[in-house]
């Protein structure tokens, strides 16, 4: 039988690169024979999730041969009096990636452009180019969007411009006066699309509150997420922000159960454990303070971080990925994000962050 799967396909499909993670502590054991390895990759919470999550999810569990809500109404209504937005202008998705599918699904065709920064999160770009879409990347700036020059890449045929901040993999974020900006800027029928997955990590009190923005400009959708320093990330749970019209474009092409009774719970209970939420921004805190100390000590340049997460310059450690992983340590190399020459590490809980600065202290001084 002569069966071509390549003759079936979409070309968009089969023009499309795998999205690759970063390894995993066991293929690292596997493959180079280096057991009790860290990861430090995935921008994970190090301090797990909270313990109110966790119970939420066990006292749930007996529930599992229910159908979860498909609407989400109570993590919705729970949002809503946490952000003091419209419960009918929130949407929960299976993490903040499904935002960007179903984006992708509603209002991109072929043809169509999507402006994105570069490098930037890589979800954008795949869930664009899966519907055939053109993606315009706009080289960063010193590590930071570039407003001026995404905005000049705007032509007719741009459906939605990209704005991520903090910015993964740098860890820079947009001002508010940029996002003002950039909403200035856009025609009346572009959305901007702002990933704030990072956001309650965000510690420069100049940050923008997209929210108030968001208040009057229906052309803002904005990501956010469970995954990161609350936790979940195993759960998937994320959410859009957007105005009604969009909300039930997006409706539309989502799965009627997207998200699972379990995520709904976790995220519900883990909205309200505050004391889990300072206590991981706290520890981020410490471990960013020392971890810069460590960098400055050792000569490597790095990227000042808004994140849970660093990028740090090679310098003359030319393959500093694999210097660190020979150390039992997994960071995500800048050459699969896009950024060579560099290396993006998660920022971790003290154990980690000792470990790690164990690895740079001896990679620094030539051992
Ligand atoms: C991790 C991450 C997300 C969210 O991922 P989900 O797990 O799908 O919620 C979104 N944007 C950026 C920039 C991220 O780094």
């Amino acid at each position: 039988m002569n069966f071509e799967v390549e003759r079936l396909l979409r070309r968009e499909v089969r023009d499309l690169p795998v999205y690759s993670p970063g390894k995993s502590p066991e293929e690292v054991a596997r493959e180079m024979g280096i057991p009790d390895c860290v990861k430090m990759a995935s921008n994970e919470n190090p301090l797990g999730p909270s313990p109110m999550a966790v119970e939420a999810v066990r006292r749930s569990l007996s529930s599992a041969h229910l159908y979860p809500d498909a609407r989400s109404l109570r993590l919705r209504e729970a949002l809503s009096r946490r952000l003091g937005v419209d419960a009918d202008r929130i949407l929960i998705t299976h993490g903040a990636d499904e935002v960007f599918d179903l984006l992708a699904y509603a209002f991109l065709d072929r043809g169509d452009r999507v402006v994105v920064g570069d490098p930037t999160f890589s979800s954008y770009e795949l869930a664009a180019r899966t519907m055939g879409a053109e993606v315009v990347r706009v080289p960063l700036r010193e590590y930071r969007q570039d407003i001026p020059a995404m905005l000049g890449s705007v032509d007719a045929r741009t459906k939605m411009m990209v704005l991520c901040s903090p910015l993964n993999p740098t860890g820079t974020t947009v001002s508010a006066a940029e996002l003002e900006e950039a909403l200035a800027g856009l025609p009346a029928e572009t959305l901007l699309v702002l990933d704030e997955a990072y956001l309650e990590y965000v510690d420069d009190p100049e940050h923008p509150d997209s929210l108030r923005y968001f208040a009057s400009d229906p052309r803002l959708v904005i990501a956010r997420t469970f995954s990161k320093i609350y936790g979940l990330a195993g759960l998937r749970v994320g959410y859009a922000l957007c105005w009604p019209p969009v909300r039930e474009a997006l409706e539309k092409v989502k799965l009627p159960f997207n998200v699972n009774r379990l995520a709904q719970v976790a995220a519900e209970a883990a909205l309200e454990d505050e004391e889990h939420l300072e206590r991981s921004r706290e520890s981020n805190r410490q471990g960013k303070r020392k971890l810069y100390r460590v960098l400055e000590e050792c000569g490597f340049r790095y990227v000042p971080t808004q994140a849970n997460f660093i990028l740090v310059h090679n310098g003359e450690h030319h393959d500093l990925f694999t210097e660190l992983l020979r150390r039992g340590i997994i960071v995500r190399d800048g050459a699969a994000l896009g950024i060579p020459g560099h290396v993006r590490i998660t920022i971790g809980d003290e154990e980690q962050n000792r470990r790690l600065e164990a690895a740079l202290r001896e990679i620094a001084g030539g051992g």
